[in-house]
């Protein structure tokens, strides 16, 4: 059986004629012989405006109850496609999470899927029909229901891809693909035409907004190509596939940057084992995720500086443990919310020697100071002031020759 799985976000469900061109897209797919698995979001909007309901219900609204009512999103929407599809001649059938059953963990808000029960979808496929799933939503094993966390539905298609062993996953959304960095920021940006799964997971977590990024991974552990491409325009759009499938690679595949980052510094802490560690501890007990970390070398042997980045959503919490940490001595204490990571990635880095000096000297001449340096395989980035950030894009967008 030759398996498709179409996965619709929110605004391409978003209204009853998105909808209604939407099933377009799926009976060209109908008709090219696939058997087609359709997963859709609940149309733009809808889940806020439950989340909305909950908080204005109870400021402590209940975890399962909260999975029951924004899961219901998903419902509205598969219900619309498959009774246009029906209205089309085509047999087809929407399926909530419980009903195939999709079994999660029993946590909920942020339930991980275990579980995809094949047998009920594979009969309907065989008998010629089109299997309309919500995504986002499971049941657990006390058969409540459950949701996977917000922007989920990617990755409720992707593990149907997975358990139905789809030739690839066609995530469809409202922009064209993924693009070598934010259009919004940069108008020469392009798009990219292949990309491996460890750039793009760089590319999400560092704020290209096109795909959850614990889908990406998941896609990338059962290697299943994933595609992503417009709903609103028939174009060819970007795939995310294994390194092997790339042929041509250049050295930078994207530039990526990042809006609420906040940077601390501890001026004269002791150059001994076991500070880093005193002042990491409670930040990790408090679920503070730490980004870049810089120490400098101690110029006397005795005391030395250390800075670190934070989402600027934790700093005031980190000012205040850092403050009460009776197991560190420093001078001073400094913040500063102005910053802003920016960061090239490219598999091409590993085998391509000056990388990193073509980087800095890029930012160089346009005299954008460099904070803090991080590096991985294939990326490397900087913090700067984030008055900087569009001036970095430009240049570094430049010297990598990527609006060629
Ligand atoms: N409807 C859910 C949300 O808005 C899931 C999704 O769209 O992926 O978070
Ligand atoms: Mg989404």
């Amino acid at each position: 059986m030759k398996i498709v799985v179409l996965k619709f976000g929110g605004t391409s469900v978003g209204t009853i004629d998105r909808i209604k061109k939407v099933t377009n897209i799926i009976t060209k797919y109908v008709k090219k012989k696939y058997k087609v698995i359709v997963v859709s979001s609940a149309m733009s909007g809808a889940t806020n405006d439950l989340v909305n309901k909950s908080k204005n219900i109870s400021n402590n609204f209940s975890n399962a109850e909260y999975d029951v009512l924004v899961s219901s999103g998903e419902q509205v929407a598969c219900a619309l496609i498959a009774g246009r599809l029906i209205h089309k001649g085509y047999k087809s059938r929407s399926w909530m999470g419980w009903q195939i059953p999709i079994i999660t963990d029993n946590n909920h808000k942020y339930s991980i899927i275990n579980q995809v029960y094949r047998r009920n979808i594979i009969k309907y496929l065989k008998s010629g029909g089109i299997p309309i799933v919500t995504g986002f939503q499971g049941i657990n094993g006390e058969g409540r229901v459950t949701t996977i966390g917000r922007g989920g539905s990617d990755a409720s298609a992707i593990i149907m891809a997975k358990f139905f062993k789809a030739e690839k996953c066609i995530i469809y959304t409202d922009v064209e693909g993924v693009y070598t960095t934010d259009p919004k920021k940069l108008k020469k940006a392009k798009k990219i035409r292949v990309i491996s799964y460890e750039e793009m997971l760089e590319m999400a977590s560092l704020g290209a907004k096109v795909m959850q990024p614990t889908s990406i991974q998941d896609a990338r552990l059962s290697r299943i190509d994933i595609e992503v491409k417009s709903s609103f325009k028939n174009k060819s759009g970007t795939l995310i596939t294994k390194r092997k499938n790339i042929i041509n690679h250049s050295i930078i595949t994207g530039i990526s940057s990042t809006q609420n980052d906040a940077k601390v510094t501890l001026v004269g802490i002791k150059d001994k084992p076991g500070v880093a560690a005193s002042i990491f501890k409670p930040l990790s007990e408090s679920s503070i995720n730490v980004d870049m970390v810089v120490q400098n070398i101690s110029a006397n042997g005795k005391e030395t500086d250390l800075t670190f980045t934070i989402k600027s959503d934790d700093l005031s919490k980190t000012r205040k443990i850092t403050n009460s940490n009776k197991k560190i001595k420093y001078k001073k204490l400094l913040f500063d919310k102005n910053v802003s990571k920016v960061s090239i990635i490219g598999v091409g880095m590993i085998t391509t020697p000056g990388v990193t000096y073509r980087m800095f000297q890029a930012l160089a001449k346009h005299k954008i100071n460099i904070q803090v340096i991080s590096t991985s395989e294939i990326k490397i980035s900087v913090l700067i002031d984030k008055k900087n950030i569009k001036k970095a894009i430009v240049a570094l967008h430049k010297e990598f020759k990527l609006e060629v």
